[in-house]
């Protein structure tokens, strides 16, 4: 079975006068929990990491190169995100496959490069309203998966993100999530190597304090990806409560 996973993407929002907050919620991380995880901007990781040190809290990246090194400016490899203290890595959020105009190609890329590190990509799909009005949701996140997940059974996160949720406040319905967890669960046992029942899956969309005991009851829910709740330690603690109580 999946282990439960919370995990809160800063995005770009974080320096240093936040470091007590990555205190506070590695007080959240407890051994026989959920796991927990911050990933905060790249340039606090290492810092994050070191408040960390000694608590459960796993702090990751939120993009990473596909290349070990060389000649990328501004980009970072996943070798430096683990050499900072990083564990896992957030991979083709929809924000990077819209400002940056990033493709399944390269999120497959960037996943085959976070597991030769040794971090644990998280991979993100996800329709756009559009295509859930057009009633292509199951379409794209089929093709998203098969086209952006590594064939192997290195460890795996997979997060469903419906576009249109994320940081507005809508959340789709249990049904609606439902739907799309147990075809991701489906889906991912045809591609080689996957040991589906192992890969946590997580909703993420405005999940905040109120509705997250609703999110984690729908079936094939392992957790959640936390945009702005996770910004706030209270709220982000109702969440892991929520998520260890399900
Ligand atoms: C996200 O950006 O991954 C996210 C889920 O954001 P929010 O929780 O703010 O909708």
């Amino acid at each position: 079975m999946a282990r439960k996973l919370a995990a809160g993407n800063w995005k770009m929002n974080g320096t240093v006068i936040n470091l007590p907050q990555i205190a506070e919620i590695a007080g959240l991380a407890v051994e026989d929990g959920p796991e927990v995880l911050i990933c905060p901007p790249a340039p606090m990781i290492s810092r994050a990491a070191d408040a960390a040190r000694g608590t459960q809290l796993a702090i990751g990246g939120q993009d990473c190169h596909v290349a070990e090194k060389g000649a990328h400016t501004g980009d970072i490899a996943a070798e430096m995100l683990r050499d900072a203290g990083a564990t896992y890595v957030i991979l083709g959020h929809s924000e990077r496959r819209t400002d940056h105009g990033e493709t399944s190609a390269l999120v497959l890329a960037k996943a085959q490069a976070a597991q030769r590190a040794g971090l644990t990509p998280i991979v993100c799909v996800g329709e756009t309203f559009e295509e859930r009005q057009a009633g292509l949701t199951l379409e794209v996140v089929r093709i998203q998966l098969a086209s952006s997940i590594p064939a192997t059974d290195a460890p795996l996160v997979v997060a469903y993100e419906p576009v249109w949720a994320i940081g507005t406040g809508l959340v789709p319905t249990s049904e609606q999530i439902a739907e799309v967890h147990a075809d991701m669960r489906a889906r991912l046992a045809l591609i080689d190597g996957v040991k589906t029942a192992d890969v946590p899956l997580l909703y993420g969309g405005s999940v905040n304090a109120e509705n997250a005991a609703t999110v984690f009851a729908v079936p094939e829910v392992d957790g959640a990806l936390v945009g702005g709740a996770s910004l706030k330690p209270a709220d982000f603690a109702a969440i892991v409560a929520a998520l260890s109580a399900s």
